[in-house]
């Protein structure tokens, strides 16, 4: 143990896709026996903060990193999306095309490990001696031994961590435990797609990860180790059910927008869309992002190649409230995105900016507006302070904004933005509407979905205890990318510099 190590171990479990409510609600209804135990007598968050969108990639990337998207060539950890178009700044000029990320397809999943930007760490890379070892995490980049990438089995991914404190010589030659241990739980995650947040198949496999944990910690428990190890628990993002399925192949192929294909590096624009959509479209070649300019006069390759104006046109999308789009030349270091809002069709649109400036933690990001704001930040007395035409930033959003919807939109917009794999137009129509469209094609018609700024879907659990060295707190509101630098704090590590997140405990 160093001078400043509280403890000598940490496992981080990491469940996919529930929200805070849930969770601590299940706790206070006597089903969650374990996770309350370590709750009870250490760091507890009702209100920790995810990534904007709220989408597996980028937030549990972010968790695992500690770090947002950003201008990975300088900065961030490079993954905008569970989705996104490979494109580069300045543009390749290679004759390949620009290829489609999807870590939903099973084959592509596992190179999340290679398109995590250099110039972060995951939580593994940052440990600088010891084992380490990851029990179903994707992201394990870094990890000493990494378990279960292949395994499918919940319990497995408990079963993993236990039997790694049991026998540690089944996983690493010199015998010993390791202190930084990940297990990722995604099954949550398909379950709540399919059936919803109120299922019961969706509660029981809660409760039956809680039964695994407590397996876990009884064998910590047995084996002396139990005090010397913080545990972390913490979601991806919550969840909300959508309110009217809307097709949108006929949509587009009416304005004579064709999917674009990779392969043959031809089509007019690359979506997807729950409730959030993603909008690529091509600039001078698939390699640009298109300016303002060729936004505005986009000749389609459709029948009657017509000109449109491509902002006009995803209004027309149902529902659409908020959109989102960069101004020309933007650089890494500054630059301006756009906001378009509209409340409803009869109503007038407003429009406004993000101005941002600097990087990692140093950014700081102002929102300017022309009448009321967009967010509902004025009608509350503590976030209208941030309305102050100054720069702020992420700790000073999250302080502002933390206990509203939308919280720390304004710092989240910039940093995905400024990824040069990001897209060129987000609209989102909050849940009213939802779409699951994607590449070409709507793929189910399940309302369950996770993606928007509301509260719904960005606030999520922030648990830390097992050692009695941690303290017994309530913390009022956190982000999810505190979590690796509090692990780290506990065991006396520094943190990477990437690291954006603090830990909660300084
Ligand atoms: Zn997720």
């Amino acid at each position: 143990m160093s001078r400043s190590a509280k403890v000598n171990q940490a496992i981080l479990i990491i469940f996919d896709d529930i929200r805070a409510e849930l969770l601590f609600g299940l706790m206070n209804e006597g089903k969650l026996p374990n996770i309350a135990q370590i709750t009870e007598n250490g760091v507890k968050c009702l209100n920790c903060i995810t990534s904007y969108p709220a989408i597996t990639f980028p937030c549990y990337g972010n968790i695992v990193t500690g770090s947002y998207s950003g201008y990975y060539p300088k900065e961030g950890n490079a993954v905008p999306m569970y989705h996104w178009l490979d494109r580069m700044d300045p543009p390749s000029t290679s004759k390949k095309r620009p290829f489609i990320r999807n870590y939903g397809d099973r084959s592509q999943l596992l190179k999340i490990n290679k398109d995590v930007g250099k110039n972060v760490k995951t939580i593994f890379e940052q440990a600088p001696q010891g084992n380490t070892l990851s029990s179903s995490c994707f992201l394990f980049r870094g990890a000493v031994f990494d378990v279960g990438k292949n395994v499918f089995d919940v319990e497995g991914i408990f079963k993993n961590i236990e039997d790694a404190f049991e026998h540690p010589r089944k996983y690493f030659p010199n015998n010993e435990v390791p202190i930084i241990s990940i297990g990722y739980v995604f099954q949550t995650d398909d379950i709540m797609h399919k059936n919803g947040f109120n299922d019961s198949e969706y509660i029981n496999l809660i409760i039956d990860c809680d039964r695994y944990l407590g397996a876990l910690l009884n064998t910590l428990k047995k084996t002396g180790y139990y005090d010397s190890t913080a545990i972390g628990i913490i979601t991806d993002h919550g969840n909300y059910k959508g309110k009217e399925h809307f097709d949108l192949e006929p949509f587009f192929q009416q304005k004579g927008l064709k999917p674009y294909i990779p392969e043959k590096g031809i089509g007019d624009f690359d979506c997807v869309f729950g409730s959030v959509g993603f909008f690529n479209f091509p600039g001078e070649t698939w390699h640009h992002h298109p300016s303002l300019q060729q936004l505005q006069k986009f000749e389609t390759s459709g029948i009657g190649k017509e000109k449109l104006n491509l902002i006009e046109t995803l209004w027309e999308i149902p529902g659409v409230k908020y959109m989102y789009y960069r101004e020309d030349n933007n650089k890494p270091e500054k630059g301006i995105i756009h906001i378009e809002y509209q409340e409803k069709d009869s109503e007038k649109r407003m429009s406004g900016l993000i101005e941002y400036q600097g990087f990692g933690k140093e950014q700081k990001s102002r929102y300017i507006f022309d009448g009321n704001d967009f967010y509902g930040y004025y009608q509350n007395e503590k976030s209208a302070k941030a309305l102050d035409n100054k720069f702020h930033t992420i700790e000073e959003w999250l302080e502002a904004t933390n206990h509203i919807n939308f919280p720390m939109i304004i710092d989240q917009i910039p940093r995905y933005f400024k990824n040069p794999r990001s897209c060129d137009i987000i609209i989102s129509t909050l849940g009213t509407h939802y779409f699951n469209y994607e590449h070409g094609k709507t793929v189910g018609r399940t309302p369950y979905s996770h993606d928007n700024g509301l509260r719904e879907s960005m606030v999520v659990p922030f648990i830390i205890g097992g050692s009695s060295e941690i303290p017994q707190m309530e913390l009022t509101y956190c982000k999810t990318t505190d979590m690796v630098p509090t692990l780290l704090n506990l065991l006396g590590i520094k943190p990477h510099p990437s690291v954006v997140g603090k830990s909660i405990l300084k």
